[in-house]
């Protein structure tokens, strides 16, 4: 009985062994998509993060490195990731508010994609990624209102939250929580005409602009970093919409190239523009702050044409397929910056 077992399992897994290309294919990949550290999971906060930081830096050794550039109100560390060692500086921020959390999620899938094919030589669409790596320096600061996050995924806890109720008008679910903890929206709190934007009067789950503008650790160190950094381009990743935000009073030529870009990200994600006539005519948001004062090109890019509690961790796929090539082409464009 023993034999007969024996000579199954063997002519099983001589027939297994013998499987077409394809099969061979499918498995590649799977152990492929196993070996990724930073892979689909229910939610994405600060914890998983900052794991998944710590394992790409143990990967990839010094092609990625990552300091903090302050701490947010409740004291997490607000990570700036670097890739590339070349004189372009992009920079790309994600969950700027706190209920579009799957654009930390988005981020971190485009730094390991950037890493891997580094490492490996290979391409995204037509992008060398290892001559990106060699021309440009980008850096990634992928959450910038962690205690937001932790929020809106992981609840009060130890919080007080009659407090946060206040600012929530009183409902229990702070799913749609945006600001940071304190109530303020970090994309209100940038000196681009801070004065004349509109804002709740006091702190809010939503649309409060602070007592005035940079009050908040959190855009602080963003404002800092900006201005430490000198980069040639900015994108700000929000959610949702699936639209492009360009325009700030750009004029001229600053005009003509800042549009030809965001025609071209348009073109690549399959996002719509913004009109000049829908875009804020005072706004104070990191873009608005970024193109006025640097008069360089800066985007707002609204992943995801759902609901932000209509979309879902399995979206991620799309919204890295739609966004890849987004910094390779700005890493192109940042050349002629300067
Ligand atoms: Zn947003």
């Amino acid at each position: 009985m023993q034999k007969i077992f024996l000579l199954i399992l063997i002519i099983s897994i001589a027939i297994s062994g013998a499987g077409c290309d394809s099969s061979y294919a499918t498995k590649k990949r799977i152990t492929k998509e196993q070996d990724r550290i930073v892979t689909g999971k229910l939610k994405y906060d600060y914890d998983v993060m900052e794991k998944d930081l710590r394992a790409l830096r143990r990967k990839y050794g010094e092609a990625i490195s990552y300091t903090s550039i302050g701490k947010s109100v409740e004291g997490r560390e607000l990570y700036a990731v670097k890739i590339g060692k070349g004189d372009q500086k992009l920079l790309v921020v994600g969950s700027v508010h706190a209920r579009e959390w799957m654009t930390s999620y988005l981020l971190m899938n485009l730094l390991e994609l950037y890493l891997e094919a580094g490492q490996e030589g290979k391409r995204v669409g037509a992008y060398n990624i290892r001559k990106m790596l060699q021309d440009a320096t980008i850096t990634f600061v992928p959450m910038l209102n962690p205690d937001g996050v932790d929020l809106v995924l992981n609840g009060v806890g130890d919080r007080d939250k009659a407090s946060l109720m206040h600012m929530n008008e009183n409902i229990e679910d702070f799913s749609r929580w945006k600001a940071n903890i304190a109530g303020v929206d970090l994309n209100r709190q940038f000196n681009a005409d801070w004065a004349d934007t509109v804002s709740k009067e006091a702190p809010s789950f939503e649309n409060y602009k602070g007592e005035s503008y940079l009050d908040q650790p959190e855009s602080q160190a963003l404002a800092a970093l900006a201005e430490q950094e000198d980069f040639d381009i900015t994108a700000a990743y929000h959610l949702s919409g699936s639209v492009i935000f360009w325009y700030y009073h750009q004029e001229g030529a600053n005009y003509r190239r800042d549009l030809r870009i965001a025609r071209r990200i348009r073109w690549i994600t399959g996002y719509k523009l913004v009109k000049e006539k829908d875009s804020d005519e005072v706004a104070a948001g990191f873009k608005d702050w970024f193109v006025k004062v640097y008069k360089r090109p800066g985007y707002t890019i609204e992943i995801g044409d759902k609901r932000y509690d209509e979309i879902v961790v399995e979206d991620i796929s799309r919204f890295v397929r739609e966004n890849r090539k987004v910094i390779p082409y700005l890493a192109k464009e940042a050349k002629k910056i300067k």
